[in-house]
């Protein structure tokens, strides 16, 4: 019996993934409501609303947004490149790792930090905030985030130590949608504390931190795009991908500049904006001990982020052993 061989250009392949990925998405119901907190806490970067407590698990919203960026991708692109490149190949992997990560851990590691605040920190809330509007311990509360990020974000360039953690999240030299998941796991650990603390001191309702954390998981995979553009006049207010762009700039002229997470003014506040809003420079680290990525195969890349896993503990107990 002759055997029958359909063959499809190459050319289609990422096409029929994204439609294929699209297709999973949609047939999952658009909203699945999730009452255990454990499981509410680990589905937040994928959900969309927060009601009564509970979290709406939204996949397709989710893929549709993702799809919105990389269409701008296409669109507007600072640096024209393949779909699937051996790059974004590897920004996937850091992303089911960190998913794998989050999965295992976070969702306790959350729940651990708001019975630490209780128990030790409560003292930080700031008293009689439930006679305030809603709206306004909201806004309080997102500025307050906002700047301890900013904060803890320059910390991280400044101290060595977190700089080594640190520096996984900038060796990217293609930034796109999924370079917000290139985030070693430690780092992670230490901006979700961050993130928790100002929200509970202006007592948000934990649902309330949650539909914020969900804005500041999709926002930053719009600034990592590869897209040429820096919002006109928004810019002022808010982090770009030109800004961010320039964050991660290799040469360095930009070197800690540009720590804006959601907003900008916090750099314009205090200094740290880059002047010049209009370039897009190449992006990447120095420093020869920094194990950059090399090769394109699974089993290279593979070989790489266990490598970048370990670097940063490496690089802490041989102060030698540390990149620019
Ligand atoms: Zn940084
Ligand atoms: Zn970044």
């Amino acid at each position: 019996m002759r055997s029958v061989r359909i063959t499809v250009s190459t050319k289609y392949l990422p096409i029929l993934l994204w439609v294929f990925v699209g297709a999973v998405a949609a047939a999952i119901p658009f909203g699945v409501l999730i009452g255990d907190p454990v499981l509410r806490q680990l589905l937040a970067p994928f959900s969309l609303h927060i009601a009564n407590e509970k979290a709406i698990y939204s996949p397709a919203a989710y893929f549709v947004l993702l799809t919105a960026c990389y269409l701008l991708e296409r669109k507007m692109p600072v640096n024209p490149r393949d779909f699937l490149s051996a790059s974004f190949r590897y920004d996937l992997l850091w992303y089911f790792g960190n998913v794998c990560f989050n999965l295992a851990f976070l969702g306790y590691f959350a729940l651990w930090l708001n019975a630490f605040y209780q128990h030790y920190l409560s003292f930080l809330s700031i008293g009689g905030v439930g006679d305030w509007h809603p709206m306004a311990r909201f806004a309080l509360g997102v500025l307050l985030t906002d700047f301890t990020r900013w904060l803890s974000h320059l910390i991280r360039h400044k101290v060595p130590a977190f700089w080594a953690f640190h520096a996984v999240h900038h060796s990217q030299t293609e930034l796109n949608i999924f370079t917000d998941a290139r985030v070693h796991p430690v780092d992670t650990m230490v901006s979700t504390a961050i993130r928790f603390l100002p929200m509970m001191m202006f007592g948000n309702p934990v649902p309330v931190i949650m539909a914020w954390l969900v804005f500041e998981t999709v926002y930053p995979k719009f600034y990592h795009a590869n897209v040429r553009i820096n919002l006109g006049p928004l810019r002022y207010l808010l982090v770009t991908p030109q800004s961010h762009r320039v964050h991660h700039g290799l040469d360095r002229i930009y070197r800690d500049k540009n720590f804006g997470f959601t907003f900008s003014v916090w750099d314009r506040l205090f200094g740290t904006q880059f002047a010049d809003d209009t370039v897009y420079p190449a992006t990447g680290i120095e420093g020869k001990a920094f194990p950059h990525e090399s090769g394109t195969t699974p089993r290279s890349q593979l070989r790489s982020f266990a490598r970048q896993l370990i670097y940063p503990f490496r690089s802490i107990a041989q102060p030698g052993v540390s990149s620019a």
